[in-house]
């Protein structure tokens, strides 16, 4: 199959690539076309996957599919944008019809899930890898950004951390679960579920906000560094699911949630009265500490005493990286 035929018949004729609102032209032109209704801003994230190195090669297809744009949209939902398309480029070592059929299917369900249309990309031969382009929009001004934290805010998560990083050793084989405790930190590893509906929940409430990808610690000192306020966390309110708790032990697991990556749950500063109506409205949100002045993050023990964290996140250039 010649790379044109490829392309129309996994990804042009996919179900994510169907005229969607706000596409005015989609794959088959040398660009596409968004429309933007007056008043709002784009916004652009591009995300990389290589195979070696952020996932193992070989993988699942379709839960590289489902992996690869469940990354790049949770960026959309980190500023509160209302998802609108994406670019695919793919370099790939062969073109075996089993891969590209379920990678498709996992990229499609993604895309359902998310609202996001395929509006276009790149096919290349090389060595596996995968970029993502995501397109959004935002009333103009409204962005959640890094840096409008401010003193006396809430410091809230979205959701329980460390499970992605938990299920790395399952991912490559290294560590065994039992079936129900590994589905679980598996699912949220291969198929995290971008927070958009609460990014879009937090416009004009929220003071700063990003996806957690590196680890909470690392995250936070970016919001912190940004805004020119310290983070404190109260490492008790950290959470954990019941699926980590049941693999490691407790220290093991705080660890995960706040030096482990991948969890792409949102961190986000709050002002106090905003907290009652977001949990009045359903939205499982965790308050786990707060902005007071100062710089960097501070972790709490229950006596309110700094602790010495451990390790920060993963860093490709760093030295706790690689
Ligand atoms: P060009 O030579 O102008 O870059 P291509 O031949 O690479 O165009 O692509 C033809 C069309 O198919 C373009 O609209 C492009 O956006 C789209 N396309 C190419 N690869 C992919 C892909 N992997 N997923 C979705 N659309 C793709
Ligand atoms: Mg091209």
């Amino acid at each position: 199959m010649g790379e044109f035929e490829l392309i129309r018949h996994y990804f042009a004729a996919a179900p994510c690539a169907q005229a969607a609102e706000g596409v005015a032209l989609g794959i088959g032109d040398d660009c596409a076309l968004l429309d933007l209704p007056a008043g709002e801003q784009l916004a652009i994230s591009t995300d990389t996957l290589v195979a070696g190195v952020h996932f193992p090669d070989p993988c699942d297809a379709f839960l590289l599919g489902q992996r690869v744009l469940a990354v790049a949209a949770s960026d959309l939902a980190a500023m509160g944008a209302t998802p609108l398309g994406f670019t695919l480029a793919l370099c790939l070592p062969q073109a075996t019809n089993d891969w590209l059929q379920g990678f498709a299917r996992g990229l499609n369900q993604m895309a359902a899930q998310c609202g996001l249309a395929l509006i276009g990309g790149d096919t290349t031969r090389g060595p596996l890898s995968l970029t993502v382009t995501v397109f959004g929009r935002l009333p103009r001004g409204q962005a959640l950004l890094r840096s409008g934290a401010q003193g006396g805010d809430l410091l809230c998560v979205g959701g329980s951390l460390g499970d992605a990083a938990a299920a790395l050793p399952l991912v490559l084989g290294q560590q065994h679960a039992a079936p129900e405790v590994a589905a679980a930190l598996l699912a949220q590893y291969w198929s995290p579920r971008p927070q958009l509906a609460l990014g879009q929940a937090l416009r004009g409430k929220a003071s700063a906000a990003l996806d957690i990808s590196d680890g909470l610690l690392a995250d936070c000192g970016h919001i912190a560094a940004a805004s020119g306020v310290a983070l404190q966390i109260e490492l008790a309110r950290v959470p954990l699911s019941a699926a980590i708790l049941a693999l490691l032990s407790l220290p093991a697991a705080q660890h995960c949630a706040l030096s482990g990556g991948d969890d792409y749950r949102l961190a986000f500063t709050l002002p106090a009265q905003h907290l009652s109506g977001l949990q009045a409205d359903g939205w499982a949100l965790q308050v786990i500490g707060r902005v007071v002045a100062g710089q960097g993050v501070q972790l709490l023990d229950e006596q309110g005493r700094v602790i010495t964290p451990p390790q920060r996140g993963y860093q490709h250039f760093g030295s706790s990286g690689d």
